[in-house]
């Protein structure tokens, strides 16, 4: 015979191990994120917690996933560092490293969605790059700070938290590469800092968010039509090479020098920055007919913040062989041809992505 406390310790134990089997389970059923962080000031480091001078990318990616134990909660997570670097110094090799990866996940089904930590200057590029390049219909949510790690106030453990959340979403699957910050979230082909410093520092002129994320809940309002057709323009392998393609910004005045300079740089594509409706002065003009002549494919955008660049309105795009940007910024168009000119240098084919993607 058994004594009672034997009994109760072999209770205990069984009850113990349905606890931590039943734990595991619930732990296995969470979705699987991995967090690829390539800096930024997410990741930043002060002197102080009052100044806001820092050094960008200091802090490990496990660090950061340090901050915000409730995460625990909602998905599995893991993480991998693939850069640390402030995103002035963003590289195409980057781009192209990120591209590679995430395509490579989603194939071996390493995880359910994927967050990155990114720095704000150039989030919306990559955003926008690796838009055009994963074709998987799960998610990828980018997301940054403001205020690096040491700050009082620091939005980097909220924002990325908040971005965890949209990435496990049932909606956001589908919806192609998003940035969630400050609680908004954001279609990448529209998303653009719109502040230096402010914690608010995302906008999408032409459409405003598609969403919000807040107190752990998402709620979609939108749904970018460019998402519709999933096909991606371009698939990056380690092979691909970019062509070179400048952005030259327009302002009341403006010699031509620049352009001259890329057209003896022998560049592949110049996207003009124009002003207004993508317009440009009598200097530009006649450089952008030497470019154009000398076989570069010359885009027109506008440093403008929103609207788009009308196709033969004051400037006969036909009769001086340039394509326009539709609504892109000058940094996104210069992606778009950047990818186009990969696979084409017919500029009709060239243009018609324009209103594709
Ligand atoms: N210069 C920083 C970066 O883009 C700014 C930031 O992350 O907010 O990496």
């Amino acid at each position: 015979m058994k004594s009672i406390e034997t009994k109760f310790r072999y209770a205990l134990t069984g009850f113990l191990l349905f606890l931590s089997v039943f734990a595991i389970a619930q732990s296995k059923e969470l979705p699987r994120v991995i967090i690829l962080a390539t800096g930024g000031t997410i990741a930043g480091a002060g002197v102080s917690a009052e100044r806001a001078g820092y050094t960008a990318g200091k802090i490990p990616i496990e660090d950061l996933i340090g901050t915000i134990p409730a995460v625990k909660k909602i998905a599995n997570i893991t993480g991998e560092q693939v850069a640390s670097v402030g995103s002035q110094d963003m590289t195409i090799e980057i781009w192209k490293k990120l591209a590679i990866r995430i395509n490579e996940i989603f194939a071996k089904n390493e995880a359910d969605a994927i967050v990155i930590t990114h720095g704000t200057d150039t989030q919306e590029e990559t955003a926008y790059f690796l838009d055009l390049v994963v074709p998987s219909e799960r998610p990828v949510v980018l997301t940054g700070s403001m205020r690096p790690s040491t700050a009082i106030s620091a939005d980097g453990p909220k924002n990325l938290y908040d971005a965890i959340t949209v990435a496990v979403n049932p909606n956001t699957k589908g919806r192609g590469v998003l940035v969630s910050f400050n609680e908004g979230i954001y279609d990448a082909r529209e998303v653009m800092k719109m502040s230096t410093t402010k914690t608010n520092a995302f906008g999408s002129p032409n459409t405003g968010p598609v969403g919000q994320a807040y107190d752990g809940r998402v709620e979609y309002y939108l749904r970018s039509e460019r998402e519709i057709n999933p096909k991606k323009p371009v698939v990056i392998t380690a092979d691909t090479k970019f062509p070179r393609v400048d952005i030259v910004y327009m302002y009341a005045d403006a010699p031509a020098d620049q352009i001259d300079m890329l057209i003896g740089k022998k560049v592949d594509g110049i996207v003009i920055a124009g002003v207004g409706n993508g317009n440009f002065n009598k200097a530009y003009m006649e450089a952008v007919k030497r470019a154009v002549k000398a076989g570069i494919i010359v885009c027109r955008a506008s440093r403008a913040p929103s609207g788009r660049v009308v196709l033969h309105d004051e400037i006969n795009d036909d009769e001086l062989g340039t394509i326009v940007s539709d609504d892109l910024t000058p940094q996104k168009a210069r992606i778009l041809l950047m990818l186009g000119l990969t696979k084409t240098k017919d500029k009709k084919q060239l243009q018609e992505l324009f209103f594709k993607y």
